[in-house]
């Protein structure tokens, strides 16, 4: 998926709320396929446990996440 199209995603999840954060760095998020865990290592780094992620790296998930930080960041 391109990332301009990843991020449009993302920002659909963020939109409708369907990003949850749970405390401690760990984020529910509900994707058109099922619920996903995000967390945030030590270091600050993100992963999911989605399949996108596994295979590539990336995914709406995270992207949704980075979003709703930098949102609350903001305000
Ligand atoms: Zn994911």
């Amino acid at each position: 998926m391109p990332v301009d199209k990843l991020y449009e995603k993302a920002k659909k999840l963020v939109e409708s709320r369907r990003v949850e954060s749970l405390g401690l760095g760990v984020y529910n998020v509900v994707g058109d396929h099922g619920t996903y865990t995000v967390a945030e290592d030590a270091s600050g780094k993100l992963s999911c446990n989605c399949v996108g992620f596994l295979r590539k790296g990336q995914c709406s998930h995270i992207a949704a996440v980075i979003i709703l930080t930098k949102m609350k960041k903001k305000t």
